[in-house]
């Protein structure tokens, strides 16, 4: 019922904004819309004032700033459009951060019950006493596999941990965004590994950048917008890799390379040593 509702709010809004009335059921809303997007010129304009309203973009992003998956969206996102994109991928990350941590769960637990195990994503099991811990402040759930790889990999464990859990967390900055006290066990704070170490910033970093471009982006027909921001993120992403990969090399002056897994490693460190 809630998406439906932020739904209607938009369609009501976008109403009023386009001179409309914006009284009725959804339908009379609708139809009123479509009635008035017979001309072309009433068609930009509505279209633009929707792509405003929603952003237009879904990232999944590492904390390092590359960008794996992007997802244009028409209407407002949802847990729906980030699950859409986990579920395309070939190995599903061990831990997502998310603004809607529990409801990107509930949504893909929906759709792919065991995608995120154990307890739902959350850290523990919620019970009484886990969540008493966690509210206090006294709990840490280590995750080992986060810097070193399983010495036995799970079935079906992620390649580079080993690990087959997957985590679904909230950052410091969104973690009041539940009001259920069993989802104190999505902080991302309970896990030492990952504590004051993960750039949860970065997508707002990501956006704020590419703000510059909206100016020629909204100028661009809608398929011409989709081209230009897929080939956008992808020279960020290749600039992004060069410039960390020549930082690197700088530092540690010798001999690196990256391996299978498009990690950079040092080149054969007992020879080095
Ligand atoms: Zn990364």
């Amino acid at each position: 019922m809630y998406y439906l509702s932020v739904l209607v709010g938009v369609i009501r809004r976008l109403c009023q904004e386009c001179g409309l009335d914006a009284k009725g059921s959804r339908t009379d809303l609708l139809l009123r819309l479509s009635e008035e997007m017979r001309s072309r010129e009433a068609y930009d304009k509505i279209f633009e004032k929707i792509w405003a309203a929603s952003g237009g973009w879904a990232v999944i992003m590492c904390p390092c700033g590359i960008v794996y998956s992007i997802k244009c969206n028409l209407r407002a996102e949802s847990p729906r459009d980030f699950a859409d994109m986990l579920l395309s991928w070939k190995h599903l990350p061990n831990v997502v951060i998310c603004d809607f941590a529990r409801g990107l769960s509930t949504h893909t637990s929906l759709r792919q019950p065991i995608t995120f195990t154990p307890f739902e994503g959350r850290l523990l099991e919620p019970t009484t006493e886990n969540i008493a811990k966690a509210k206090s402040g006294k709990l840490q759930v280590t995750l080992p596999w986060l810097t070193a790889k399983k010495q036995s990999p799970d079935p079906d464990g992620h390649p580079i941990t080993g690990s087959a859990e997957h985590y679904v967390l909230y950052d410091r900055f969104h973690e009041d965004n539940t009001k259920d006290p069993r989802d104190s066990l999505r902080k991302l704070r309970l896990v030492p590994q990952l504590a004051g170490k993960v750039n949860s910033q970065a997508a707002e970093q990501l956006f704020s950048k590419l703000k510059k471009n909206n100016y020629f982006m909204n100028m661009a027909l809608p398929s011409t917008h989709v081209f230009l921001m897929r080939n956008i993120i992808h020279h960020y992403n290749v600039r992004k890799n060069e410039k960390r990969l020549h930082d690197i090399k700088k530092e540690f002056n010798t001999n690196i390379h990256m391996n299978d897994h498009s990690q950079v490693v040092l080149g054969n460190v007992s020879l080095t040593l």
